[in-house]
């Protein structure tokens, strides 16, 4: 079953720092640049307006005592001078107020009759006057925190300074996961006696992708790595690589390694790796920027020594968006997908949180992790803590069972709203869908038996049914072929039988099928009325053309017979498998998964 799931995007908390740095000078330059013009305008009035008077002629006409009044305003050079017996008022600009002030009084001093008026300054004056001469300072605190803010050193130094230091977390405190868990234990190993490792000849393992939504617990288990190694823990998030200011992402990449090689043994942990690892493009601007941080990760993962003791794990939620340059050996060739937990997991990862919380003595967690299907371990444990801030206002002593249920109802409101919960007709469809998949399968000679069937979803599968790995092989033949379009449309076969209704969950095994069933035909020869020919019709269209339609009408007619017979096949299994198919699914609707034993058992009875 397929489901595109939504992908939540964490707010990029450093991209919009600089986007309001950047609003804020903007505006404080709008409003100097529009002062200033302003203050000039107004002064070019003042001259307009009113003829001038020479500064000696004004000198003169003082000493002729012919100035009846002057009226000038405190650090303006611009005084109005009103000439005895003259209605208009003349303007003169004085060379140096406090000189020119001073010699007035020795002129009236010595007889001289003149009125002044000392006018203090206006405001339109005032604050421009004012920001001129705070503008230097201004300009340079503006610039300080911009560097600050480009280097990281704000924030108290938590944003760009690795996260770094011995880690508390182990894998106790990391509930559920256990495969995965299992898979990671060999690292721990490394990491604690790497000599060992070298000694055989064994190959430093370099880098492991965390594959799962955000809040199952990537960062948590990357930590209990380093927590149960006891190496230190350098972490940092892809999105903070990226930046407005070219060139840094790359140097930051540089740095955040030299840091790893100077502490080794440890963990450097890249959150959100899709910000930095994207398929690189011929793009300009921000996107070489990327292009050149993706580049200096991949010198630096390929640069390590071989005694340098270093793990690089990083999480992302969209492996298929990664370059595939990033996931060739040496890199990040090991996967591990990290999914929501099942039924039991929520129960534990419940139980892990409510540890430092006070509980009500009859409290269990079966029926709260009963309804929270989907759920991840981060939404579990603010279920938690919403729980204990309900039994603090609902005047409880502890956290009581109404208090959990409420935080329940209360975070489901919040998730329904990005339909991330998993309604109940939802894990009753995906489970008749996915017991179909694992009954056909089970029935068909050439098709691997399943190992695990879940409900749960996973990557972007609303559910899915994981078969055992087979030995390598090297050809594949046609009944082989035919019977993997069986068991492919085994989920759409169970959705019609059991519901009586078909849905949008079987598309990608759909698609696949058409696929699998078109290369049989066009690709391998397989095709009884078409024979051994190779049309390559995905890579090469223009080869049909050569055909002409008449091959095209034939490859569509073979492409459906193929499909056609596989889905009545499928449908044939299932109808003379009805009871199982019920038991089964309702066993997953119940526990949300099954284990290979647990399947076959409903076979052998
Ligand atoms: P991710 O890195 O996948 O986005 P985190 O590791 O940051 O998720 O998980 C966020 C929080 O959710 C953790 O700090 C922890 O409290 C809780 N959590 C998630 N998964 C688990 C788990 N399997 N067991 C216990 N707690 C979990
Ligand atoms: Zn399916």
């Amino acid at each position: 079953m397929s489901k595109q799931n939504e992908k939540p995007k964490k707010p990029n908390k450093k991209k919009q720092d600089v986007i309001f740095y950047t609003i804020i000078i903007s505006l404080i330059l709008v409003l100097l640049v529009g002062i200033t013009i302003a203050y000039f305008i107004m002064q070019n009035k003042q001259k307009e307006d009113t003829k001038t008077l020479g500064y000696t002629e004004l000198i003169e006409k003082i000493e002729a005592n012919q100035v009846e009044k002057i009226e000038m305003t405190v650090g303006s050079t611009s005084i109005k001078v009103k000439l005895v017996g003259e209605e208009e008022e003349k303007k003169t600009i004085i060379p140096n107020t406090q000189a020119f002030i001073e010699w007035i009084h020795e002129k009236r001093d010595q007889g001289i009759q003149i009125e002044l008026i000392e006018k203090p300054e206006s405001m339109l004056v005032t604050i421009p006057r004012g920001l001129f001469s705070i503008l230097p300072t201004l300009i340079l605190v503006i610039l300080i925190i911009l560097i600050i803010k480009m280097q990281g050193l704000g924030d108290n130094g938590k944003v760009y300074e690795p996260e770094e230091g011995k880690v508390k977390v182990t894998f106790k405190d990391v509930a559920g996961l256990e495969e995965e868990k299992n898979e990671l234990v060999e690292i721990v190993d490394f990491l604690k006696r790497p000599e060992k490792f070298h000694e055989m000849g064994a190959k430093t393992p370099r880098g492991i992708l965390l594959c799962g939504k955000p809040g199952t617990g990537k960062t948590l288990i990357a930590k209990a790595i380093a927590g149960e190694a006891n190496v230190p823990f350098i972490s940092m998030s892809g999105s903070e690589f990226i930046e407005m200011f070219a060139g840094l992402g790359a140097s930051r990449v540089r740095k955040l390694f030299d840091k790893a090689r100077k502490v080794s043994p440890c963990i450097i942990f890249i959150d959100e790796i899709d910000a930095i690892g994207a398929r690189r493009t011929a793009a300009s601007g921000a996107e070489t920027e990327n292009n050149q941080t993706l580049n200096q990760l991949l010198v630096e993962m390929d640069g390590f020594d071989t005694d340098d003791t270093i793990i690089v794990l990083a999480a992302t939620n969209r492996p298929e968006m990664l370059d595939k340059a990033l996931l060739r050996p040496g890199r990040f060739d090991r996967q591990i997908i990290i999914a929501p937990p099942d039924l039991k997991g929520r129960e534990e990862i419940l139980k892990i949180h409510a540890k430092d919380k006070k509980l009500a003595k009859d409290l269990t967690f079966h029926s709260i992790a009963e309804d929270t299907a989907g759920f991840t371990g981060a939404e579990l444990a603010n279920i938690l803590n919403e729980a204990a801030i309900l039994a603090t206002i609902n005047k409880h002593e502890a956290i009581e069972k109404e208090d959990l249920e409420e935080a329940v109802r209360k975070v489901t409101v919040g998730l329904e709203k990005k339909s991330r919960v998993i309604s109940d007709k939802d894990k009753k469809l995906t489970a008749y869908h996915e017991a179909g998949h694992a009954i056909v399968s089970y029935f068909l000679e050439t098709q691997t038996s399943v190992k695990e069937i879940s409900i749960i979803p996973r990557g972007v599968a609303g559910g899915y049914t994981m078969y055992k790995n087979d030995e390598d092989k090297y050809y594949v033949s046609k009944t082989e072929m035919e019977e993997r379009l069986v068991a492919l449309l085994g989920g759409r076969a169970a959705e019609k039988l059991a519901l009586n209704d078909i849905s949008t969950g079987a598309s990608n095994d759909i698609q696949v099928a058409t696929k699998i069933a078109k290369e049989m035909i066009t690709v391998y020869g397989m095709s009884d009325t078409l024979g051994p020919i190779w049309v390559g019709v995905e890579d090469n269209p223009y080869e049909l053309e050569l055909y002409g339609e008449h091959i095209g009408d034939q490859i569509g007619a073979e492409v459906k017979k193929l499909i056609d017979t596989a889905y009545l096949k499928a449908q044939t299994i299932l109808a003379e498998n009805r009871d199982k198919l019920e038991e089964i699914a309702n066993v997953l609707i119940q526990k949300e998964k099954i284990t290979a034993e647990e399947f076959e058992k409903f076979f052998k009875m």
